[in-house]
């Protein structure tokens, strides 16, 4: 969908380098990379969004952002003044779409009018992009093409810009946020990783490999079959559910509540050892993890509901689905025991996703623990560079 004039210009020009920037519910977290066959880490910060800055996922207070993001960008001491960012699953809207038989050069007139009746706002109102999953050369006559479909709000995309812009920074693409986790997740999804071997006709590549994100405000499921996309759909129970429950059950405010989560909370009836090994503080003794882990049980049994009916509906439209891989990622997911949790109740092995395999960090610049700390929260930002190395189209 790129003019003519536009793919002219960016031959002639050097290839832009862009840094990823996730704007967050909680937090402010920006990665750069350096190109290369892996790309390389040269630099990460993140800083807890101030409160006031955003509501319900729309900011309010544009300057207060733009001038959080200037901070962040000097703590991370990046000079590049390119950024790739991201909207998030709930201002966006995916679909695979099935279209007639034609050539791109074809699909890219038609696109628009193909797209318009999966999408619920005035087709001028959206930013359409679309990616075609088939090759034309490939598909016979009178059969279709699968294009997975992506429309965000103009309004939104021109704000994020606008915020961008007023904090010093030339955004080059605004992306998904879903999608950017699988770019940053593709290696914790192969197969090999797993420790399953991976032959080519055995049918173990046509696994669906599924990747839940659960974030502040957002949890998103995606399922994938090698890199295409099958679906992806919003779960409506995220990290900040969890400290509502705990800010319920104990009368407590947001931030003390989060405190006890982080320190107390487990996903997984908590065992006498750990019982003993996390009440570390006889003073917040009410506190013990084993009424923590009641305060948070009925939102873990909403969250498994939600996961196992999506997975469901999935299954109904494809028919026969051979699902039995969910890599997990989103602060959210870093709730001790939440991987295994889920796996319990769906069945299958689920595991904390590792985003930092699809780069390399130099150990003398960057704590391995600290990386390995903040590995599921950095799955978008990551993304979102990786974006920013390997091409902007
Ligand atoms: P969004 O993408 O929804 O706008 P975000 O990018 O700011 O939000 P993340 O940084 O991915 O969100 O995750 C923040 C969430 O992770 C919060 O709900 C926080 O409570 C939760 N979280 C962070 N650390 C832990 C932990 N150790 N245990 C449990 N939950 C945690
Ligand atoms: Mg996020």
């Amino acid at each position: 969908m790129t003019s003519l004039r536009g793919r002219l210009a960016r031959l002639l020009t050097p290839k832009i380098e862009a840094a990823g920037l996730e704007i967050g519910t909680s937090a402010l977290k920006v990665v750069e990379l350096r190109p290369g066959n892996p790309p390389s880490l040269s630099a990460l910060a993140m800083r807890p969004m101030p409160p006031g800055l955003i509501q319900d996922d729309e900011i309010v207070d544009a300057e207060g952002l733009a001038e959080e993001i200037k901070v962040l960008f000097d703590e991370a001491k990046i000079s590049k003044r390119f950024a790739v960012t991201a909207v998030s699953n709930r201002q966006a809207i995916t679909r695979n779409i099935n279209v007639p038989k034609m050539t791109l050069q074809e699909l890219d007139e038609a696109i628009k009018w193909e797209a318009e009746r999966y999408i619920p706002f005035p087709i001028d109102e959206v930013v359409l992009d679309y990616f075609v999953l088939d090759n034309p050369d490939d598909v016979e006559d009178g059969e279709q093409l699968e294009v997975v479909i992506a429309a965000a709000r103009l309004d939104l995309i021109t704000q994020q810009i606008d915020y961008l812009k007023l904090a010093g920074l030339e955004p080059v693409v605004v992306d998904i946020k879903p999608f950017a986790l699988l770019r940053s997740l593709t290696m914790s999804l192969s197969s090999e990783h797993l420790g399953k071997t991976t032959l080519s006709g055995t049918g173990i590549d046509n696994e669906i490999g599924v990747v839940l994100e659960i974030a502040a405000s957002n949890t998103t499921i995606t399922l994938v079959r090698g890199d295409r996309v099958l679906m992806n759909r919003n779960i409506g129970v995220s990290g900040d559910d969890f400290t509502a429950a705990i800010q319920r059950s104990f009368g407590l405010d947001f931030d003390s509540a989060e405190e006890v989560k982080i320190d107390y909370g487990t996903a997984t009836i908590p065992t006498e050892d750990e019982e003993e090994l996390l009440n570390f503080d006889a003073k917040r003794e009410q506190f013990s993890p084993s009424r923590v882990y009641e305060a948070l049980r009925p939102i873990l049994v909403d969250l498994t509901t939600e996961i196992r009916r999506s997975l469901e509906f999935f299954r109904v439209q494809a028919g026969e689905a051979n699902i039995n891989r969910m890599v997990i990622a989103g602060g959210g997911a870093k709730l001790r025991g939440l991987a295994e949790a889920i796996g319990d109740a769906l069945g299958f092995r689920v595991e904390l996703s590792d985003p930092w395999l699809t780069v390399t960090a130099d150990t003398n610049r960057f704590d391995t623990e600290y990386l390995k700390k903040v590995a599921p929260e950095f799955a978008v930002p990551l993304g979102l560079a990786l974006r920013g190395v390997t091409g902007i189209d």
